[in-house]
């Protein structure tokens, strides 16, 4: 048997999972898998192929034209889509505001999920996301539920993005936030919920060292034991 640690970090849309899960990832020498990026890319493929998310025939034939590959160079998220970076691209705002209703397609999830299941098979790994605690991996050592206050969570992601969009309005991002959340945690297939057994993490008014550090107590003791 193997017995690798998988650390599942889940939660609502930029509260800061993937900050601390590079941070942790770096720390421990853990592999970092942003799930939520896989969901982006697959979103972009069928944006840019105007692909009828109603057609589960044409959404099948899609899922096996999308090759997605990551490169873990220096813990940050390089994703390739049939050999293209889309790193950028994907968190741009026509994929954000199409990524929730793609996501909530069956044929997509199963898809991704296999494909996070055989990542996670024999190496340490840190994933994020909003099922990863529940369905990917409901046995992972460590499982974090990531919160903040949304109005705090749309400055941060605001702050992040308007360097590159500056007609972007910080209302625009709330309501993409806002609407994100709302279908993820009410979507029929996986829907965003805290796993009985991941710990609360808000962290509203937490830095990010104090955040690393309460992640770091959580894996602690399994490292000894791996
Ligand atoms: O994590 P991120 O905000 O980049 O995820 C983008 C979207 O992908 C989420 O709003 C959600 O709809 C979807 N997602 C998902 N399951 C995951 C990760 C992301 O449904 N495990």
């Amino acid at each position: 048997m193997s017995n690798n640690i998988v650390v599942a970090i889940d939660g609502y849309s930029s509260c800061g999972k993937s900050t601390i899960a590079k941070a942790l990832a770096k720390k421990l020498h853990f592999i970092y898998i942003d799930s939520g990026a896989m969901y982006r890319a697959v979103t972009l493929y069928f944006l840019r192929n105007n692909i009828d998310l109603n057609d589960s025939g044409q959404v099948s034939e899609a899922l096996k034209n999308i090759h997605l590959n990551f490169h873990s160079r220096d813990y940050q998220t390089h994703i390739m889509l049939n050999d293209e970076e889309v790193s950028d691209e994907i968190r741009q705002m026509p994929v954000s505001e199409n990524v929730s209703a793609v996501s909530a397609i069956h044929a997509v999830r199963v898809e991704m999920v296999k494909q996070q299941q055989r990542m996670g098979k024999s190496k340490n790994i840190i994933m994020d996301g909003r099922d990863i605690g529940t369905v990917v991996f409901p046995d992972a050592q460590v499982k974090l539920f990531m919160t903040a206050d949304p109005k705090v969570r749309a400055e941060r992601r605001f702050k992040e993005l308007t360097d590159k969009n500056p007609d972007l309005t910080l209302e625009e991002v709330f309501e993409n936030l806002a609407h994100r959340d709302y279908a993820d945690t009410t979507r029929k297939e996986s829907p965003l919920t805290r796993a009985h057994d991941a710990i609360i993490l808000d962290n509203t008014d937490l830095t990010p060292d104090e955040q690393l550090q309460f992640a770091i107590d959580k894996i602690t003791p399994f490292l000894k034991e791996a």
